[in-house]
């Protein structure tokens, strides 16, 4: 146990307006559409300490941060070292909800660990990788002529993205979706790129029946696709569904993005529901919460996917063994990087054009998440937040 305690934390959320940003047809997808403008908001934690250091964390939705608020008067006053009881003492305080909040708070933690150590994260969690392959992760489909309206627009943005060094593309089709032209973008998008270049589905469940899953299923195994990923409108949770599912194709499943935790990860890969497992640092409560499931998965001889991109996704792609990617999305070939909000001040970034020729994203080497922030801009586009002591 150390000296140092946990003095004060701030929630920071800011306003950022983008262009040809619009929705698809219940108002949940957000989709290319030319000439569209809207605010999106996005949420920055703060930890200081009585070391006169501060964790900086960009991530969690406003849920996420009410559930902090929640829980904020329980980490003043602790010892920022102790990751593991905080997690703990934490999930079981918020049993009843989905513990997103702990999510920033744990990754917090981490980088005020690096930075009291003057190491990054991936070297305290024993990393080794300094560049991270990137699949290309695409928007939904939309139905612009000059977006991702058609399979063959899919196929086209395929090849983009190898020609950019992209080893490969996971497709985000469309929503309340035809399953015939589902069937046909599959195949599509195949027929453009040989098998060295790998292509992933994810519906987002998006489909209604089991039969309808199948019939795009068979299309993914006949195209090869590397994994089917949450395509039922069960949300992607039922063990029975993915189960029968995956005794019924050979296209390897991916669902874990909307189950929560160690637990609930550890019930889908000893029931045999998928063959992937996906972990999210801001859904299962933060670094902490995806080193125990990637190392479950370890022993279960499979392979974890970090879901989305961001710092804490880089440290902990650089230190675990059994994952393949980094999810570099979502990218569209007429959406730019202005859709992203300039937060960072040192020279981070996501986006299509954010790989190398190898498709290969760099691992921060500055001590913590080794991100700094653009506060100037924070300040002046700051639309809320909380602050408890
Ligand atoms: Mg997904």
């Amino acid at each position: 146990m150390s000296d140092i305690r946990i003095t004060r934390i701030a929630i920071h959320t800011y306003g950022h307006e983008v262009r040809d940003l619009g929705v698809d047809y219940n108002g949940f997808n957000h989709v290319y559409e030319p000439g569209a403008r809207r605010t999106l908001t996005g949420n920055i934690v703060t930890i200081e300490t009585s070391a006169g250091i501060r964790g900086e964390y960009a991530g969690g939705d406003d849920a996420a941060m009410t559930q902090i608020a929640g829980f904020a008067h329980y980490l003043i006053g602790r010892d920022p070292h102790q990751r593991e009881l905080i997690f703990n003492d934490v999930k079981r305080a918020n049993r009843k909800n989905d513990r997103f909040g702990m999510g920033p708070i744990d990754c917090c933690l981490w980088d005020i660990a690096g930075k009291l150590y003057g190491a990054s994260v991936w070297q305290l969690l024993g990393g080794w990788k300094t560049r991270l392959p990137a699949y290309a992760s695409t928007y939904h489909g939309d139905e612009q002529s000059d977006g991702l309206g058609s399979p063959e627009a899919f196929a086209a943005f395929g090849v983009q993205c190898r020609d950019m060094g992209y080893p490969g593309m996971k497709i985000h089709p469309w929503g309340n979706p035809d399953i015939r032209r589902e069937v046909a973008n599959v195949l599509a998008a195949r027929r453009a790129v040989d098998d060295s270049f790998d292509l992933m589905l994810d519906p987002a469940c998006e489909y209604n029946t089991f039969t309808d899953t199948l019939k795009v299923g068979r299309a993914c195994d006949e195209a090869r696709f590397l994994w089917l990923e949450d395509p039922m409108k069960d949300g992607g949770i039922s063990i029975q569904a993915y189960r029968k599912l995956r005794q019924s194709i050979r296209t390897p499943i991916m669902i874990g993005e909307h189950t929560r935790g160690l637990e609930t990860h550890i019930d889908l890969m000893a029931e045999e529901a998928t063959d992937l497992i996906h972990v999210d640092p801001n859904y299962d409560m933060g670094i902490t919460g995806c080193l125990k499931i990637a190392h479950a998965a370890e022993g279960f001889g499979l392979d974890v996917q970090l879901h989305a991109p961001g710092p804490a996704q880089r440290a902990l792609m650089a230190s675990i063994r059994n994952t393949n990617y980094y999810e570099m999305g979502l990218v569209h070939p007429r959406i730019g990087s202005a859709v992203r909000a300039p937060i960072y001040a040192c020279d981070y970034r996501d986006g299509l054009d954010a790989v190398d020729r190898n498709g290969c994203v760099p691992v921060p080497t500055g001590p913590g998440l080794g991100v700094t922030y653009d506060w100037d801009w924070i300040d002046k586009h700051r639309v809320g937040g909380k602050t408890f002591v």
